[in-house]
This record gives structure tokens, sequence and C-alpha cells, in this order.
């Protein structure tokens, strides 16, 4: 049990979302699929409203008054971000639709210019299909040959294993913060320094850290890190690549169209210079206001008191699961996040989660997109995921429900 008292009142931060107040359309649910999307605070959806309501116009485009307006607060939203990852200059904040995006954007622009026949990459075996696919697909387009740093039975990456992997022909190692399914913190800064001493990139999957611990993207010294705002109490529609100044300069443009360029002439186009270079089209506008909400809403508890609450529930969470017989509970126990993969008994996963959603208590089951890691795991789980406005009473009616389960497949 924890040791020391809650250092937040969860109750008082669910009074912040309407998804926690009384509705006729709602159930009273306890919400534990964080992982998959966070539920959004009255501040997010009123300043979204508030924009379209009262804002609405295209940016960097109109020749009035209400277009400048709307200018300025999407590039405010920039510099929010770039303040709350501690990125140099704003200018290095790319806006998109999401984690997914995000990497497809660095897998397409920075790896098809890049990546040469014989180069190498270095994915991780517990890599959700946003930081695997876009780097299967770009080895097998340039000839180039993806490695994979195993995890150890624990579901822990050992930095020795790195460094075995890591040779003259690494160009890129991508690795979640925080798995998605295991819940382990992955040492980034870390593996960041030894790619950086191989003359390799570094990339972040911050999908899963961003909302839940302090990410500095100078600490870390990563190249790339990318994050979705629907995870962190934003919009859907909204995501992020933070990628160092001197790539976005190298980099050629991921999708070409309006508001991307400085000049089109028949014979020559000279590209904008980032972020317009690699935000073509009309931008999310609204999510990206959103996002700089849930920005304000995040810091507005704290990051390190979120992180301290969040491990406190965390530490609670892995005695009171231990408590459930047949219990398999996946992942480490130290340097982990409040995500719990786990098996009960023989039941199907689908079945905990249907027998769970019938007492109110909404959790994911499956193989996370994350195949590879689903099979070195046996197969799929159910997963339980935190956020700041959980708190001990949930856990304590997740373990009851797990019991009930139980019960009900005939274990005694
Ligand atoms: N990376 C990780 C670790 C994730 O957990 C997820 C989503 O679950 C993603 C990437 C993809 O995020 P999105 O679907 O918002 O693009």
């Amino acid at each position: 049990m924890a040791t020391m008292p809650f250092i937040l009142n969860a109750e008082e931060i669910r009074k912040q979302f309407p998804f926690f107040q009384p509705h006729p359309e709602m159930r009273n649910l306890i919400y534990l699929d964080n992982a998959a999307t966070t539920q959004k605070p009255y501040a997010v959806i009123e300043a979204v409203s508030h924009f379209w309501a009262y804002h609405n116009a295209n940016v960097h485009r109109g020749g009035h008054g209400v277009g400048a307006r709307a200018s300025e607060l999407y590039e405010a939203a920039r510099e929010r971000v770039a303040r709350f990852i501690n990125a140099r200059e704003s200018a290095e904040v790319i806006f998109t639709r999401g984690t997914t995006e995000s990497i497809n954007l660095v897998a397409f622009s920075w790896g098809e210019t890049f990546i040469q026949p014989g180069d190498e990459i270095i994915v991780t075996e517990l890599e959700h299909h946003a930081n695997l696919l876009p780097w299967m697909r770009l080895a097998e387009r340039r000839g180039a040959r993806l490695r994979v740093w195993p995890i150890t039975d624990e579901g822990t990456l050992e930095l020795e294993t790195l460094r075995a992997l890591l040779n003259e022909r690494t160009r890129l190692v991508a690795v979640s913060h925080i798995s998605n399914v295991l819940g382990v913190i992955t040492p980034v800064a870390e593996i960041c320094r030894l790619a950086h001493a191989a003359g390799a990139l570094c990339l972040v999957d911050a999908a899963q850290s961003v909302a839940h611990i302090p990410v500095d993207v100078q600490a870390i010294d990563c190249d790339f890190l990318a994050f979705s705002g629907h995870k962190a109490y934003g919009p859907t529609g909204i995501g992020v690549l933070y990628a160092k100044r001197a790539l976005l300069e190298q980099m050629p443009p991921y999708q070409v169209g309006g508001g991307m360029v400085q000049t089109v002439r028949w014979d020559r186009i000279r590209w904008a210079e980032p972020p317009a270079k690699f935000e073509a089209g009309t931008p999310p506008i609204g999510e990206a206001i959103g996002l700089h909400a849930a920005l304000d809403f995040i810091d507005s508890i704290g990051r390190e008191a979120i992180a301290t609450y969040e491990h406190q529930l965390t530490e609670y969470a892995l005695e009171r699961l231990q408590e459930v017989p047949g219990l398999r509970l996946f992942g480490p126990r130290t340097h982990r996040a409040g995500i719990f993969a786990f098996t009960l008994e023989d039941i199907h996963p689908h079945d905990i989660a249907t027998v769970l959603d019938s007492r109110d208590i909404a959790i994911r089951a499956g193989q996370h997109c994350a195949h590879p890691l689903s099979e070195r795991l046996g197969g799929p789980t159910a997963r339980a995921s935190l956020a700041i406005y959980n708190d001990a009473a949930h856990i304590d009616a997740l373990v009851d429900a797990l019991h009930h389960t139980r019960k009900v497949f005939g274990y005694a």
C-alpha cells in the first residue's frame, strides 16, 4: 500500500471534466482506458468551441483581422508546445494529425532522403505499430536493414543490448518513452546519447509519456519526438512532431500544397521555412488551440505533481493487483508508468473487458497495436491505464471486478 498519503485529490480534478459529471447520456463510468485516449476537461472543450464560435478563419492567408487573430492563436499554440517540451524555438514544432502522422512524416521526408541501401535502423521489440511500420516499410523500400532491440523477460530494455546492435551503419534508433503495453519507462536520454555516439539519430515516441512525466527535448537530446494531443487531455486530430532545426532545414516537405511555399514558378519552387514547409494545406487550427488549453491544464496541476501522484497510484495498483489469484501482470515492477497489461486465469481478455464493462469499468483488451510484442507475451492481454483523474477507489473497484470475473468464469 502507499505509505504516503496521495498528493492530489482526483475527485477535485474530475470536477473539471464533463465526462465525470451526472448527465442523462452518461453512465457513472470508471475510465481506465487512458492509454487509448484521455477525457477532455471543460477548459479544452471551451477553448475549441470559443475558437469555432468567435475566431474562426483560415490561418496565414486572410487579408482581414479575424484571419490575423486566428493565425495569432494558432502560432501561440505552437509556442505553448515549444515551451512545454522545452524546444529551442517554436519553428521546431510541426503540427500533425497525431503521433502516427508525425512518425510517418519523419520516415517519408528524412528517411526516403537519407536512408541508403545497407543502412540500419534500430527499433525496440516493445514498439506500437506507429513507431514500427513506418520503419519496416522504409527499410523495405530503401534496402535498409531493420534491427530489433529485444526486451528482457521482465519487459525492460538493456542498454548493453543496444550497444551491441549499434555500429557505423546505424542511422536511427526509434524508441517509445513509455510502452503502451508494459508501462515501462525507457531511458531515452541514455539511448539518445548512445545513438549519437555511434553517429545515429534518435526518435522518441512520447505518445504515452507527454501527459504523465516531464518531457524535455533538450535534456533528452532527441532528434525527433512525436506525440498526440488526444492522449494528453487535448483534441483528436492534432499531434506534434518536434525535430531539431538543422534536420528540418535538410528535410524535404512531406506533403505539398497551399501554405508551404515562398514562390512557385513553372521551373522552380522555393519551399517556406520550417515549420510552414511541413504543414501543407489548412492545418488543424481549432485542434491546436485545444491542445494549447490541454497543456495549460496539465501545467495547472504541475507535471512533477502529476508524475508523483500517478507513481503513487501505480504502486498502489501493483500491490492490489497481486491479490487477484491467477492474474499475470506484464512489465517490470519499477521504472514503470500506470499502464497494466495482464491476463487472468485463462479467461480471454475480451471477456474480461466485457465483464468489467458490465460493472461500469472501461479497460482495453487485445494486442494494443503492438503485434510483435503481443506475440512475445504469448497473446492478447487486458489493459488498464491510468490518468490524473483516477484514484485508489478506482483501483479497488477494478480489483473487486476482477475477483467477480473469476467467479463468473467458474474459478473458486
Ligand atoms: N505510440 C504509442 C506508444 C501509442 O500508444 C500510440 C497510441 O496508442 C501511438 C503511438 C499512436 O498514436 P495516434 O493513434 O494518436 O497517432
